[in-house]
């Protein structure tokens, strides 16, 4: 192989530009070109893509976003679609390429296999939903985001007893809240797998009040069955004793400088997708399972979610005393 693509796709996640990076330099390693694509499928079907350079790579490992950057397509889902994308990439003499995304855009890279072009993909989602590896690009930084703002949160809360309601990302998988209630030290988490109801959210609050508690935090995932402002108003109506405040953090977990944690998974990723694409592999997703990468079937991953371990729904009970 002489030239590859490499796109970053669906959501935007931190780490996304240090997998790019890692990509094109162990391209040239290689002596392969590496040409970026950039708006995801979109500036495939395009044919907006063009050649990176070292250079052009250069102090992007610890900005967040993605510098190529992403949009969401909805034409490259069908078949003509997608063989439109295989001849954009005959006609740029691109003879392989590595996505960058989550759940979706791994599908499309499925997609993109199928019709014949070699593909490998990297996961990168905060959401920790991605099925077959420990952990995705952008996670480790969206939780320690995460854990800032409810560490602050909590000083306030306490300076007022106050509880706070906090809502993170999470539409189909609680990750993020679960952790966030492990290591930020909450009472109670809300995702969309637990089932907790308003009702147990108000007795395990009013009974933090009630053993004298002068702060509480609830978690809540996006995806749980109701929202933070119906929460916080029935808490409110239910007067547990603590006055109720609501914060949802919203797009600022997705932002930010990638930890060391992600950087070096990132980078490790990088390098690896393109030693797989290199050795003639395609339709795998580059997996880190313990401490070692290893290729997983883009099919296997994209067939199911990735669920939470029971063990942590028990973490966060436990140590909510
Ligand atoms: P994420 O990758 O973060 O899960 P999306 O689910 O929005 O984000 O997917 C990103 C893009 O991937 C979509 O806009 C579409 O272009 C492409 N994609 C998603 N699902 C498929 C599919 N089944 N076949 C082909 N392309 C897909």
């Amino acid at each position: 192989m002489k030239r590859i693509a490499v796109m970053t796709s669906g959501g935007d996640a931190p780490g996304m530009n240090a997998a790019v990076r890692a990509v094109v330099r162990a391209g040239l390693d290689k002596g392969v070109e590496v040409y970026g694509i950039r708006q995801a499928y979109q500036g495939l079907l395009a044919g907006d893509m063009a050649l990176l350079s070292s250079r052009e790579v250069s102090g992007i490992l610890q900005r967040g976003g993605t510098v190529l950057q992403t949009a969401r397509n909805e034409a490259f889902k069908t078949a003509q679609g997608q063989m439109k994308g295989q001849r954009r990439l005959n006609e740029n003499g691109i003879e392989g390429v590595i996505v960058i995304g989550g759940d979706g855009s791994l599908r499309g890279a499925l997609a993109l296999h199928n019709v014949g072009v070699p593909v490998i993909g990297i996961p990168a989602s905060i959401d920790n939903d991605i099925w077959g590896t420990d952990t995705s690009i952008g996670v480790d930084t969206a939780l320690n985001t995460i854990l800032d703002a409810v560490d602050r949160l909590r000083d306030t809360a306490t300076s007022h007893n106050r509880a706070f309601v906090v809502e993170v990302m999470g539409r189909d998988c609680g990750y993020l809240a679960v952790m966030a209630g492990i290591l930020g030290g909450a009472e109670i988490v809300v995702t969309p797998e637990n089932g907790v109801t308003m009702n147990e959210i108000a007795v395990s609050l009013e009974d933090a009040y009630i053993r004298g508690k002068t702060h509480a935090i609830a978690v809540l995932a996006e995806g749980a069955p109701y929202q933070g402002p119906e929460l916080a108003h029935y808490l409110e109506q239910k007067h547990i004793g603590f006055e109720i405040r609501l914060t949802i953090l919203g797009h600022t977990q997705r932002g930010g400088s990638p930890t060391a944690f992600d950087r070096l998974l990132a980078t490790r990723m990088g390098v690896y997708a393109m030693e797989l694409l290199l050795n003639g592999e395609s339709g795998k997703m580059v997996a880190r399972i313990g401490r070692e990468q290893t290729p997983i079937p883009l099919a296997e991953a994209t067939a199911r979610t990735r669920q939470i371990t029971p063990e942590y729904f028990d973490l966060a009970r436990i140590l909510s005393r």
